[in-house]
């Protein structure tokens, strides 16, 4: 079927998938028709990930991105490098992927979209993606994707995913004021993913008459299971 989507980047696209509206595939893979040209998802090298693990065809380093947001990347790592935070980077992957947006609810468990993944416009990343809850070990990184131009996945339960919000052509290295804003920013995204997924889990529990005590070690059993169901889900993302 075809679907339109309009995209706050690139305006109207048009795109097509396999199914119906009540029946495909989560993540189908998609076809773009009109409203963007692939051709603008370039190679750009970060050299900070040389040596660190890569997936979904990143290689040494070597990422596929749109063209308009390479400068802006390349400006992230090169200030994660700056303020020391590298160590909380142990994988990249998930840049170009043509299919559709595979969501999660505040639970964390797989959901279905027909919109397209921004990983189909080459201005996604997924940073720490084997890690627990979808990756929230990306936490002390957020604020600097933040200070340049990205959005955190975290506020729709998906914390590996970065995903460019506005195109920055010549980017500057934020301000210590505006780390610190992004800082205040990122730590209450997380707190509400955090939250959402408690909140949701507790009501159910409740639901089923259990105590809450009873209920929490409940949720801990839970966890587990889900990050062992989303271990091997390397592009588990939106
Ligand atoms: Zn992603």
């Amino acid at each position: 079927m075809q679907g339109s989507y309009n995209h706050p980047l690139f305006g109207t696209v048009v795109y097509e998938f396999e199914g119906t509206e009540e029946n495909y595939d989560r993540g189908a893979e998609i076809t773009i028709i009109s409203g963007f040209d692939s051709r603008a998802i370039k190679k750009v090298l970060i050299p900070q990930l040389v040596g660190i693990k890569g997936s979904d065809g990143i290689k040494d380093g070597w990422f596929g991105l749109h063209e308009r947001g390479h400068a802006q990347l390349e400006m992230v790592f090169s200030e994660l490098e700056r303020l020391d935070l590298m160590k909380h980077v142990d994988e990249a992957g998930g840049t170009i992927n043509r299919r559709l947006r595979k969501p999660f609810n505040a639970l964390g468990q797989k959901v279905k979209s027909t919109l397209p993944s921004n990983h189909a416009f080459g201005i996604a990343v997924d940073i720490n993606p084997d890690a627990p809850n979808q990756g929230e070990t990306t936490a002390p990184l957020a604020h600097v994707f933040l200070a340049l131009g990205f959005n955190w996945g975290a506020t729709f339960n998906d914390p590996m995913h970065f995903e460019v919000a506005k195109f920055i052509d010549d980017p500057q290295p934020p301000t210590l004021n505006e780390l610190e804003r992004c800082k205040q920013l990122a730590s209450k995204q997380f707190q509400d993913f955090v939250d959402r997924r408690r909140g949701k889990r507790k009501s159910s529990s409740l639901s089923a008459s259990v105590g809450i005590v009873a209920a929490d070690s409940e949720f801990e059993n839970e966890d587990q299971d889900l990050s062992l169901e989303d271990e091997h889900d390397h592009d588990a993302q939106p």
